[in-house]
């Protein structure tokens, strides 16, 4: 294998209000999340997936959709990303005014794109592009995801070219990214670093972003070996929260504050305060009133703090 020539630096994305969120029973107020928006922007996110734009009798935690947006600080140095499943949702996020990406999601498998966004897996890519298409008429930009590209919760394996001929055909739709999705983490590095590899070449000059949950403990290392294949943008849920409705057994995000400390220490710049990402994790641990996954907000600091 041949030595994995690292970037210096990668664009962090902060998943916890939406993906973090969205699969927690008890509803969590506007007013926490919005400080938990505030709370990444403070720890230095400058993309944060705020919120979704679906049916509230199905995901009950984001029917507040709007009210978040209502309430997001006015800042134009950061994007904040509305994730939408069809034409309704885009819809409703381009009238708040307030959301600068819209988050398009498609599915390689047919049972799991029936389950999350009631289509196939053809119909959910055209309606991707779809989606990509009318952000751009709005003047705003678009990422999108493939949700389950390491596997499926109903289908099993997911095949790799499957894959790949999905990003190559968002790409022509113009996202300012492609995503590769462990919606179930059943992802391994070997795994990632060869899709990541295959989708970086078709879809090149466009960036490879990552999608990680940690249900079977193989989130830090898959996202070290995406990073080594070439993605560049990482998303991250602070705590390590994270879930998906329509998505057996899924279990929570890789812990943004575990992935910041991970490639900061490894030479990689992310752009992000770990010290005030750690403080956030604590603010949510409190106001779910557990222990969260994330290990690094739960450990003592290294290297012990010089700086005051
Ligand atoms: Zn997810």
């Amino acid at each position: 294998m041949s030595t994995p020539s690292h970037p210096t630096a990668i664009t962090f994305v902060e998943v916890g209000p939406r993906d973090g969120l969205q699969n927690e029973k008890r509803l969590i107020s506007t007013a926490d999340k919005l400080t938990l928006v505030q709370l990444a922007i403070g720890a230095g996110a400058r993309r944060i997936e705020v919120t979704s734009f679906v049916n509230p009798q199905k995901v009950p935690q984001m029917a507040d959709a709007e009210a978040v947006c209502a309430g997001l600080p006015q800042r134009d140095d950061v994007t904040y990303i509305g994730l939408v499943m069809n034409l309704r949702g885009a819809e409703r996020a381009l009238a708040t005014g307030r959301i600068d990406q819209l988050g398009a999601v498609c599915v390689a498998t047919d049972r799991f794109a029936m389950a999350n966004q009631g289509q196939t897996s053809d119909e959910s890519v055209a309606a991707a592009k779809v989606i990509i298409a009318l952000a751009r008429e709005h003047g705003r930009t678009a990422q999108a995801t493939i949700a389950a590209s390491f596997g499926c919760p109903f289908e099993g394996e997911v095949a790799e070219d499957r894959v790949v001929a999905m990003a190559a055909s968002l790409a022509e739709a113009g996202p300012v990214e492609v995503a590769l999705a462990d919606t179930i983490g059943v992802g391994n590095p070997a795994h990632v670093a060869r899709l990541v590899e295959r989708v970086r070449a078709a879809i090149a000059p466009l960036p490879v972003r990552v999608h990680f949950h940690n249900t079977r403990g193989t989130g830090l290392a898959n996202v070290w070996a995406a990073v080594a294949a070439g993605a560049t943008v990482v998303d991250g849920a602070l705590g390590g929260l994270g879930g998906c409705p329509f998505a057996p057994g899924a279990a929570g995000n890789v812990a943004s504050e575990d992935v910041v400390y991970m490639l900061e220490r490894a030479g990689i710049a992310t752009g992000m305060d770990l010290k005030r990402m750690i403080e956030a994790s604590h603010w949510l641990a409190n106001v779910m009133d557990r222990k969260l996954p994330g290990m690094v907000a739960q450990a003592p600091v290294f290297p012990k703090a010089a700086e005051e």
